[in-house]
Protein backbone atom coordinates (compact mmCIF):
# COMPACT_ATOMS: atom_id res chain seq x y z
CA UNK A 1 0.00 0.00 0.00
CA UNK A 2 1.23 3.28 -0.94
CA UNK A 3 0.65 6.76 0.58
CA UNK A 4 -1.09 7.82 -2.37
CA UNK A 5 -2.34 6.90 -5.68
CA UNK A 6 -3.16 8.46 -9.16
CA UNK A 7 -6.88 6.77 -8.82
CA UNK A 8 -8.77 5.67 -5.84
CA UNK A 9 -11.61 4.06 -5.94
CA UNK A 10 -14.17 3.62 -3.16
CA UNK A 11 -15.97 0.43 -2.47
CA UNK A 12 -15.09 -2.74 -4.44
CA UNK A 13 -18.78 -3.70 -5.05
CA UNK A 14 -20.47 -3.46 -8.68
CA UNK A 15 -19.70 -0.04 -9.44
CA UNK A 16 -15.85 0.00 -7.98
CA UNK A 17 -15.05 -3.17 -9.65
CA UNK A 18 -15.88 -2.71 -13.10
CA UNK A 19 -14.62 1.19 -13.15
CA UNK A 20 -11.09 -0.36 -11.82
CA UNK A 21 -11.21 -2.98 -14.16
CA UNK A 22 -12.36 -0.79 -17.65
CA UNK A 23 -9.56 1.37 -16.29
CA UNK A 24 -7.01 -1.63 -16.26
CA UNK A 25 -8.03 -2.82 -19.84
CA UNK A 26 -7.97 0.45 -21.19
CA UNK A 27 -3.85 1.11 -19.97
CA UNK A 28 -2.82 -1.34 -17.61
CA UNK A 29 -0.15 0.98 -16.45
CA UNK A 30 -2.88 3.26 -14.58
CA UNK A 31 -2.20 3.43 -11.02
CA UNK A 32 -4.95 2.48 -9.01
CA UNK A 33 -6.10 1.38 -5.74
CA UNK A 34 -9.48 0.38 -4.38
CA UNK A 35 -10.76 0.84 -0.87
CA UNK A 36 -13.14 -2.17 0.41
CA UNK A 37 -13.03 -3.43 3.65
CA UNK A 38 -15.29 -6.32 2.85
CA UNK A 39 -13.57 -9.77 2.13
CA UNK A 40 -16.60 -11.08 0.54
CA UNK A 41 -18.63 -9.50 -2.93
CA UNK A 42 -22.09 -10.25 -3.31
CA UNK A 43 -23.99 -10.71 -6.35
CA UNK A 44 -27.25 -8.93 -4.98
CA UNK A 45 -29.65 -9.34 -8.26
CA UNK A 46 -30.20 -12.91 -7.63
CA UNK A 47 -31.04 -12.78 -3.85
CA UNK A 48 -34.73 -12.38 -4.91
CA UNK A 49 -34.86 -15.67 -6.01
CA UNK A 50 -33.07 -17.04 -3.27
CA UNK A 51 -35.59 -15.42 -1.22
CA UNK A 52 -37.87 -17.64 -3.72
CA UNK A 53 -35.81 -20.72 -2.85
CA UNK A 54 -34.31 -21.40 -6.84
CA UNK A 55 -31.07 -20.15 -6.34
CA UNK A 56 -28.26 -20.72 -3.93
CA UNK A 57 -27.26 -18.08 -1.38
CA UNK A 58 -23.22 -19.53 -1.80
CA UNK A 59 -23.29 -18.53 -5.38
CA UNK A 60 -24.20 -14.96 -5.22
CA UNK A 61 -20.64 -14.39 -3.07
CA UNK A 62 -17.16 -14.43 -4.61
CA UNK A 63 -14.15 -13.84 -2.63
CA UNK A 64 -13.23 -10.41 -2.82
CA UNK A 65 -9.43 -10.60 -3.83
CA UNK A 66 -10.12 -12.92 -6.74
CA UNK A 67 -12.08 -9.69 -8.28
CA UNK A 68 -10.03 -6.97 -7.83
CA UNK A 69 -8.46 -6.70 -11.23
CA UNK A 70 -4.72 -7.42 -11.55
CA UNK A 71 -2.38 -4.24 -10.82
CA UNK A 72 -5.02 -2.71 -8.69
CA UNK A 73 -3.69 -2.52 -4.83
CA UNK A 74 -6.44 -3.15 -2.29
CA UNK A 75 -6.66 -1.77 0.64
CA UNK A 76 -8.79 -3.80 2.89
CA UNK A 77 -10.07 -0.90 4.90
CA UNK A 78 -13.22 1.81 5.36
CA UNK A 79 -13.23 5.41 3.94
CA UNK A 80 -14.48 7.70 7.07
CA UNK A 81 -14.25 11.07 5.50
CA UNK A 82 -13.30 12.39 2.33
CA UNK A 83 -11.49 15.61 2.46
CA UNK A 84 -12.03 16.70 -1.16
CA UNK A 85 -10.23 20.50 -1.22
CA UNK A 86 -7.16 18.44 -0.38
CA UNK A 87 -7.04 15.37 -2.70
CA UNK A 88 -7.08 13.20 0.16
CA UNK A 89 -9.38 10.06 1.87
CA UNK A 90 -9.27 9.16 5.85
CA UNK A 91 -9.43 5.56 6.96
CA UNK A 92 -10.07 3.65 9.81
CA UNK A 93 -7.19 1.82 10.11
CA UNK A 94 -4.51 2.91 7.14
CA UNK A 95 -4.33 6.82 7.94
CA UNK A 96 -4.48 9.18 5.30
CA UNK A 97 -4.48 8.40 1.81
CA UNK A 98 -4.17 10.83 -1.48
CA UNK A 99 -5.46 10.54 -4.32
CA UNK A 100 -5.41 12.43 -7.95
CA UNK A 101 -8.59 11.42 -8.97
CA UNK A 102 -11.21 10.15 -6.77
CA UNK A 103 -14.14 7.59 -7.57
CA UNK A 104 -16.90 7.24 -4.95
CA UNK A 105 -18.58 3.97 -5.13
CA UNK A 106 -19.36 2.61 -1.79
CA UNK A 107 -23.15 2.25 -2.68
CA UNK A 108 -26.20 2.67 -0.12
CA UNK A 109 -26.92 2.12 3.38
CA UNK A 110 -30.04 0.84 5.60
CA UNK A 111 -31.85 3.14 7.65
CA UNK A 112 -32.80 0.65 10.30
CA UNK A 113 -34.31 3.64 12.23
CA UNK A 114 -36.67 5.16 8.99
CA UNK A 115 -39.42 2.38 10.94
CA UNK A 116 -40.10 2.49 14.25
CA UNK A 117 -39.78 -0.84 15.02
CA UNK A 118 -37.83 -2.01 12.15
CA UNK A 119 -34.47 -3.13 13.87
CA UNK A 120 -36.08 -5.18 16.38
CA UNK A 121 -38.78 -6.91 13.96
CA UNK A 122 -36.36 -7.86 11.16
CA UNK A 123 -34.86 -10.97 10.99
CA UNK A 124 -37.08 -12.34 13.22
CA UNK A 125 -39.98 -14.98 12.74
CA UNK A 126 -42.40 -14.00 9.98
CA UNK A 127 -40.66 -10.79 9.30
CA UNK A 128 -38.31 -10.59 6.44
CA UNK A 129 -36.47 -9.14 3.56
CA UNK A 130 -34.57 -10.48 0.76
CA UNK A 131 -32.04 -6.97 1.19
CA UNK A 132 -31.02 -8.36 4.30
CA UNK A 133 -31.46 -12.07 4.50
CA UNK A 134 -32.88 -13.85 1.36
CA UNK A 135 -32.64 -17.43 3.09
CA UNK A 136 -34.66 -16.20 5.88
CA UNK A 137 -37.54 -14.97 3.21
CA UNK A 138 -37.85 -18.68 1.89
CA UNK A 139 -37.99 -19.98 5.33
CA UNK A 140 -40.99 -17.52 5.90
CA UNK A 141 -42.16 -18.71 2.59
CA UNK A 142 -42.15 -22.37 3.17
CA UNK A 143 -43.55 -21.67 6.70
CA UNK A 144 -46.40 -19.50 6.15
CA UNK A 145 -49.86 -20.81 6.92
CA UNK A 146 -52.07 -18.50 5.34
CA UNK A 147 -53.84 -15.20 6.35
CA UNK A 148 -52.06 -11.95 4.95
CA UNK A 149 -49.01 -11.87 3.67
CA UNK A 150 -48.15 -8.90 2.87
CA UNK A 151 -45.03 -7.27 0.94
CA UNK A 152 -43.80 -3.34 0.95
CA UNK A 153 -41.45 -1.00 0.82
CA UNK A 154 -40.24 2.46 2.35
CA UNK A 155 -40.59 6.19 1.70
CA UNK A 156 -36.85 6.42 0.20
CA UNK A 157 -35.00 6.10 -3.05
CA UNK A 158 -34.24 2.21 -2.70
CA UNK A 159 -32.08 -0.27 -4.80
CA UNK A 160 -33.44 -1.86 -7.33
CA UNK A 161 -36.91 -0.59 -7.17
CA UNK A 162 -38.35 -3.58 -8.08
CA UNK A 163 -37.33 -5.98 -6.02
CA UNK A 164 -40.03 -5.83 -3.61
CA UNK A 165 -43.09 -6.30 -5.75
CA UNK A 166 -40.75 -9.59 -7.63
CA UNK A 167 -40.38 -11.16 -4.31
CA UNK A 168 -44.21 -10.53 -3.99
CA UNK A 169 -44.93 -12.57 -7.26
CA UNK A 170 -42.75 -15.11 -6.68
CA UNK A 171 -44.75 -15.82 -3.43
CA UNK A 172 -48.26 -15.64 -4.80
CA UNK A 173 -47.09 -18.32 -7.14
CA UNK A 174 -45.65 -20.36 -4.26
CA UNK A 175 -48.70 -20.23 -2.92
CA UNK A 176 -50.84 -20.53 -5.86
CA UNK A 177 -49.32 -24.19 -6.07
CA UNK A 178 -48.72 -24.53 -2.42
CA UNK A 179 -51.63 -23.78 -1.00
CA UNK A 180 -51.33 -22.46 2.71
CA UNK A 181 -53.86 -23.84 5.16
CA UNK A 182 -56.43 -21.37 5.58
CA UNK A 183 -57.39 -18.32 2.92
CA UNK A 184 -54.71 -16.07 1.96
CA UNK A 185 -54.48 -12.32 1.31
CA UNK A 186 -51.22 -11.48 -1.21
CA UNK A 187 -50.92 -7.54 -0.67
CA UNK A 188 -48.31 -5.08 -2.17
CA UNK A 189 -48.43 -2.22 -0.37
CA UNK A 190 -46.04 0.87 -1.88
CA UNK A 191 -46.17 4.78 -1.20
CA UNK A 192 -45.74 4.99 -4.58
CA UNK A 193 -48.88 6.16 -6.65
CA UNK A 194 -48.53 3.49 -9.56
CA UNK A 195 -47.15 0.16 -9.99
CA UNK A 196 -44.02 0.78 -12.35
CA UNK A 197 -43.38 4.64 -13.35
CA UNK A 198 -42.97 3.41 -16.95
CA UNK A 199 -46.44 2.98 -18.59
CA UNK A 200 -45.66 0.06 -20.81
CA UNK A 201 -44.85 -2.35 -18.25
CA UNK A 202 -46.78 -0.79 -15.48
CA UNK A 203 -49.81 -2.18 -17.58
CA UNK A 204 -48.22 -5.96 -17.51
CA UNK A 205 -47.75 -5.76 -14.14
CA UNK A 206 -51.34 -4.60 -13.30
CA UNK A 207 -52.65 -8.00 -15.08
CA UNK A 208 -49.93 -9.79 -13.54
CA UNK A 209 -51.59 -8.54 -9.96
CA UNK A 210 -54.95 -9.18 -11.41
CA UNK A 211 -54.33 -12.92 -12.18
CA UNK A 212 -53.00 -14.06 -8.78
CA UNK A 213 -55.85 -12.13 -7.35
CA UNK A 214 -53.36 -9.76 -5.49
CA UNK A 215 -54.86 -6.35 -3.18
CA UNK A 216 -52.57 -3.57 -4.64
CA UNK A 217 -52.58 -0.53 -2.10
CA UNK A 218 -50.72 2.29 -3.50
CA UNK A 219 -49.59 5.70 -1.21
CA UNK A 220 -48.96 3.12 1.84
CA UNK A 221 -45.85 4.24 3.63
CA UNK A 222 -44.83 1.79 6.05
CA UNK A 223 -44.44 3.64 9.67
CA UNK A 224 -43.88 1.36 12.07
CA UNK A 225 -44.00 -2.70 12.50
CA UNK A 226 -45.34 -3.93 15.69
CA UNK A 227 -44.25 -7.11 15.31
CA UNK A 228 -45.63 -9.08 18.46
CA UNK A 229 -48.95 -8.54 17.61
CA UNK A 230 -48.67 -8.78 14.46
CA UNK A 231 -49.23 -5.10 12.53
CA UNK A 232 -47.90 -2.71 10.70
CA UNK A 233 -48.74 0.86 10.41
CA UNK A 234 -49.01 2.94 7.27
CA UNK A 235 -49.07 6.65 6.60
CA UNK A 236 -51.58 7.07 4.16
CA UNK A 237 -50.29 9.55 1.48
CA UNK A 238 -52.69 9.73 -1.40
CA UNK A 239 -55.56 12.59 -2.10
CA UNK A 240 -58.51 10.87 -0.07
CA UNK A 241 -58.97 8.04 1.82
CA UNK A 242 -61.95 5.37 0.54
CA UNK A 243 -62.20 2.95 3.35
CA UNK A 244 -63.86 0.07 0.47
CA UNK A 245 -64.29 -3.35 0.97
CA UNK A 246 -60.73 -4.24 0.78
CA UNK A 247 -60.60 -2.92 4.18
CA UNK A 248 -62.74 -5.54 5.33
CA UNK A 249 -61.28 -8.10 3.81
CA UNK A 250 -57.57 -7.04 4.83
CA UNK A 251 -58.81 -6.16 8.19
CA UNK A 252 -57.82 -2.85 7.85
CA UNK A 253 -58.27 0.02 10.46
CA UNK A 254 -57.56 3.76 10.25
CA UNK A 255 -56.21 4.74 13.78
CA UNK A 256 -57.53 7.91 15.70
CA UNK A 257 -53.97 9.72 14.94
CA UNK A 258 -54.36 8.70 11.12
CA UNK A 259 -52.71 6.10 10.37
CA UNK A 260 -54.04 2.49 9.01
CA UNK A 261 -52.81 -0.72 10.52
CA UNK A 262 -52.79 -3.32 8.78
CA UNK A 263 -52.40 -7.00 10.50
CA UNK A 264 -49.88 -9.54 8.79
CA UNK A 265 -48.94 -12.64 9.12
CA UNK A 266 -46.08 -12.54 6.81
CA UNK A 267 -44.18 -9.22 5.86
CA UNK A 268 -41.25 -8.72 3.57
CA UNK A 269 -40.09 -5.20 3.36
CA UNK A 270 -37.17 -3.58 2.16
CA UNK A 271 -35.64 -1.22 4.75
CA UNK A 272 -35.18 2.34 4.00
CA UNK A 273 -31.79 3.66 2.37
CA UNK A 274 -29.98 6.33 2.58
CA UNK A 275 -26.54 7.17 1.18
CA UNK A 276 -23.43 6.29 4.24
CA UNK A 277 -22.87 9.41 6.42
CA UNK A 278 -19.34 10.05 4.81
CA UNK A 279 -20.57 11.47 1.93
CA UNK A 280 -22.70 14.27 3.56
CA UNK A 281 -19.92 15.25 5.98
CA UNK A 282 -17.47 15.20 3.02
CA UNK A 283 -19.33 18.22 1.06
CA UNK A 284 -20.08 15.68 -1.67
CA UNK A 285 -23.75 15.12 -1.05
CA UNK A 286 -26.60 17.23 -2.42
CA UNK A 287 -29.96 18.39 -0.78
CA UNK A 288 -31.03 14.89 -0.48
CA UNK A 289 -27.75 13.51 1.13
CA UNK A 290 -27.28 11.69 -1.99
CA UNK A 291 -23.44 12.11 -3.87
CA UNK A 292 -24.22 15.12 -5.95
CA UNK A 293 -22.90 14.16 -9.87
CA UNK A 294 -23.57 15.99 -13.60
CA UNK A 295 -26.65 13.55 -14.19
CA UNK A 296 -25.15 12.93 -17.69
CA UNK A 297 -21.17 13.00 -17.02
CA UNK A 298 -21.46 11.59 -13.59
CA UNK A 299 -18.56 14.29 -12.55
CA UNK A 300 -19.01 15.97 -9.10
CA UNK A 301 -20.21 19.22 -9.42
CA UNK A 302 -18.01 21.16 -7.23
CA UNK A 303 -14.98 18.75 -7.67
CA UNK A 304 -13.92 18.20 -11.30
CA UNK A 305 -11.22 15.37 -10.32
CA UNK A 306 -14.06 13.49 -8.86
CA UNK A 307 -16.72 10.94 -10.23
CA UNK A 308 -19.48 9.23 -8.74
CA UNK A 309 -21.69 6.29 -9.47
CA UNK A 310 -24.19 3.47 -8.23
CA UNK A 311 -26.73 3.64 -5.71
CA UNK A 312 -24.84 6.06 -3.85
CA UNK A 313 -25.35 8.65 -6.64
CA UNK A 314 -28.16 11.15 -6.67
CA UNK A 315 -29.45 10.18 -10.33
CA UNK A 316 -33.15 10.52 -11.33
CA UNK A 317 -32.88 6.97 -12.24
CA UNK A 318 -33.50 3.23 -10.68
CA UNK A 319 -30.70 2.09 -8.70
CA UNK A 320 -29.39 -1.13 -10.14
CA UNK A 321 -26.36 -3.10 -11.04
CA UNK A 322 -27.98 -2.60 -14.77
CA UNK A 323 -27.60 1.12 -14.36
CA UNK A 324 -23.63 0.73 -14.01
CA UNK A 325 -23.43 -1.21 -16.39
CA UNK A 326 -23.89 2.26 -18.51
CA UNK A 327 -22.20 4.39 -16.06
CA UNK A 328 -18.83 2.64 -15.26
CA UNK A 329 -17.97 3.62 -19.13
CA UNK A 330 -18.86 7.00 -18.89
CA UNK A 331 -16.83 7.36 -15.72
CA UNK A 332 -13.91 5.74 -17.48
CA UNK A 333 -14.21 7.64 -20.76
CA UNK A 334 -14.62 10.99 -18.91
CA UNK A 335 -11.87 10.16 -16.16
CA UNK A 336 -9.26 9.27 -19.13
CA UNK A 337 -10.44 12.13 -21.26
CA UNK A 338 -9.69 14.49 -18.06
CA UNK A 339 -6.53 12.93 -17.17
CA UNK A 340 -5.42 13.07 -21.16
CA UNK A 341 -7.15 16.81 -20.20
CA UNK A 342 -9.00 16.54 -23.64
CA UNK A 343 -12.38 17.73 -21.43
CA UNK A 344 -14.14 18.11 -25.17
CA UNK A 345 -14.59 14.47 -25.39
CA UNK A 346 -17.04 13.42 -22.31
CA UNK A 347 -19.28 10.63 -22.80
CA UNK A 348 -22.60 11.23 -21.46
CA UNK A 349 -25.30 8.42 -19.27
CA UNK A 350 -28.52 9.29 -20.77
CA UNK A 351 -29.97 7.57 -17.37
CA UNK A 352 -30.13 4.08 -18.47
CA UNK A 353 -31.47 1.67 -16.50
CA UNK A 354 -33.08 -1.94 -15.68
CA UNK A 355 -35.62 -4.18 -13.79
CA UNK A 356 -35.73 -7.82 -14.53
CA UNK A 357 -39.33 -7.97 -13.29
CA UNK A 358 -39.86 -12.02 -12.42
CA UNK A 359 -43.35 -12.73 -11.89
CA UNK A 360 -42.88 -15.93 -11.32
CA UNK A 361 -41.38 -18.99 -11.08
CA UNK A 362 -40.59 -19.31 -14.92
CA UNK A 363 -41.85 -15.79 -15.89
CA UNK A 364 -40.40 -12.57 -16.09
CA UNK A 365 -41.03 -9.09 -17.87
CA UNK A 366 -37.72 -6.94 -18.63
CA UNK A 367 -38.08 -3.00 -18.16
CA UNK A 368 -35.41 -1.13 -19.39
CA UNK A 369 -35.78 2.86 -19.51
CA UNK A 370 -33.97 6.17 -19.16
CA UNK A 371 -34.63 9.06 -17.60
CA UNK A 372 -38.04 10.55 -17.34
CA UNK A 373 -39.51 7.06 -17.56
CA UNK A 374 -38.83 6.51 -21.09
CA UNK A 375 -39.10 2.97 -22.31
CA UNK A 376 -35.21 2.15 -23.42
CA UNK A 377 -35.65 -1.66 -24.06
CA UNK A 378 -32.53 -3.17 -26.38
CA UNK A 379 -33.27 -3.28 -29.99
CA UNK A 380 -31.41 -6.30 -30.60
CA UNK A 381 -33.63 -8.37 -27.80
CA UNK A 382 -37.06 -6.44 -28.85
CA UNK A 383 -36.35 -8.39 -32.36
CA UNK A 384 -36.64 -11.67 -31.34
CA UNK A 385 -39.03 -10.99 -28.05
CA UNK A 386 -41.63 -8.33 -26.50
CA UNK A 387 -39.65 -7.30 -22.85
CA UNK A 388 -42.86 -6.14 -21.86
CA UNK A 389 -44.79 -9.31 -21.68
CA UNK A 390 -44.04 -12.21 -19.70
CA UNK A 391 -41.70 -14.51 -21.00
CA UNK A 392 -40.07 -17.50 -20.35
CA UNK A 393 -36.75 -16.38 -22.15
CA UNK A 394 -36.53 -13.51 -19.72
CA UNK A 395 -36.41 -16.11 -16.87
CA UNK A 396 -33.65 -17.91 -18.36
CA UNK A 397 -31.63 -14.81 -18.83
CA UNK A 398 -32.45 -13.61 -15.01
CA UNK A 399 -31.57 -17.04 -13.64
CA UNK A 400 -28.70 -17.85 -15.73
CA UNK A 401 -27.52 -15.58 -18.48
CA UNK A 402 -27.28 -12.40 -16.19
CA UNK A 403 -25.06 -14.08 -12.97
CA UNK A 404 -22.65 -15.56 -16.03
CA UNK A 405 -22.14 -12.27 -17.70
CA UNK A 406 -21.87 -10.35 -14.42
CA UNK A 407 -19.19 -12.87 -13.34
CA UNK A 408 -17.43 -13.42 -16.18
CA UNK A 409 -17.71 -10.13 -18.71
CA UNK A 410 -18.63 -6.90 -15.99
CA UNK A 411 -16.36 -8.00 -13.17
CA UNK A 412 -13.76 -8.23 -16.37
CA UNK A 413 -14.69 -4.82 -17.59
CA UNK A 414 -15.57 -6.72 -20.57
CA UNK A 415 -19.30 -4.96 -21.02
P1 LIG B 1 -22.45 -2.22 -3.86
O1 LIG B 1 -22.39 -3.26 -4.91
O2 LIG B 1 -23.42 -2.42 -2.75
O3 LIG B 1 -20.98 -2.08 -3.29
C1 LIG B 1 -20.59 -1.09 -2.40
C2 LIG B 1 -19.24 -1.52 -1.81
O4 LIG B 1 -18.68 -0.41 -1.11
C3 LIG B 1 -19.38 -2.67 -0.84
O5 LIG B 1 -18.49 -3.71 -1.17
C4 LIG B 1 -19.04 -2.03 0.51
O6 LIG B 1 -18.37 -2.93 1.39
C5 LIG B 1 -18.14 -0.88 0.11
N1 LIG B 1 -18.17 0.25 1.06
C6 LIG B 1 -19.23 0.73 1.74
N2 LIG B 1 -18.85 1.76 2.51
C7 LIG B 1 -17.54 1.94 2.32
C8 LIG B 1 -16.57 2.84 2.85
N3 LIG B 1 -16.91 3.77 3.75
N4 LIG B 1 -15.27 2.73 2.43
C9 LIG B 1 -14.92 1.78 1.52
N5 LIG B 1 -15.79 0.90 0.99
C10 LIG B 1 -17.09 0.98 1.39
N6 LIG B 1 -29.66 -4.77 -9.72
C11 LIG B 1 -29.90 -5.17 -10.99
O7 LIG B 1 -29.30 -4.67 -11.92
N7 LIG B 1 -30.84 -6.13 -11.25
C12 LIG B 1 -31.53 -6.75 -10.27
O8 LIG B 1 -32.35 -7.64 -10.53
C13 LIG B 1 -31.27 -6.36 -8.92
N8 LIG B 1 -31.94 -6.96 -7.90
C14 LIG B 1 -31.59 -6.66 -6.61
C15 LIG B 1 -32.24 -7.35 -5.59
C16 LIG B 1 -31.89 -7.11 -4.28
C17 LIG B 1 -32.60 -7.85 -3.18
C18 LIG B 1 -30.86 -6.17 -3.98
C19 LIG B 1 -30.43 -5.93 -2.55
C20 LIG B 1 -30.22 -5.47 -4.99
C21 LIG B 1 -30.59 -5.70 -6.33
N9 LIG B 1 -30.00 -5.01 -7.38
C22 LIG B 1 -30.29 -5.35 -8.68
C23 LIG B 1 -29.21 -3.80 -7.13
C24 LIG B 1 -27.70 -3.96 -7.31
O9 LIG B 1 -27.23 -5.06 -6.60
C25 LIG B 1 -27.02 -2.67 -6.83
O10 LIG B 1 -27.64 -1.56 -7.47
C26 LIG B 1 -25.54 -2.65 -7.09
O11 LIG B 1 -24.90 -3.75 -6.49
C27 LIG B 1 -24.94 -1.36 -6.56
O12 LIG B 1 -23.56 -1.33 -6.78
P2 LIG B 1 -22.64 -0.30 -5.96
O13 LIG B 1 -21.26 -0.51 -6.46
O14 LIG B 1 -23.22 1.06 -6.02
O15 LIG B 1 -22.79 -0.78 -4.46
Amino acid sequence: MKQKYNILIIGGGTGGIMVAAQLKNFDRHLDIAILEPSETHWYQPAWTLVGAGTFDYKKTARPMKDLIPNGVDWIKDKVTLVAPDENLCFTEHSGQINYDYLVVAPGLVYNMDGIKGLKESLGKGVVCSNYTDPNHTWEVLQNFKGGNAVFTQPNTPIKCGGAPQKIAYLAADYFRKHPPLSKTNVIFATPGSVIFGVKDFAATLMKVIKNYGMDFLPFFSPVEIDAQNGHIYYQYLGPKLEEGPVFEKLGLKVMPDGRIQMPFDMLHLAPPQKAPDFIKESGLANETNWMQVDIHTLQHMKYPNVFGLGDVAALPTAKTGAAIRKQAPVVVKNLISIIKKNKTDFAQYEGYSSCPLVTGYGKMVLAEFKYDNVRDSDPLLSKFVDTAEETWSMWLLKKYGLPFLYWNQMMKGKM
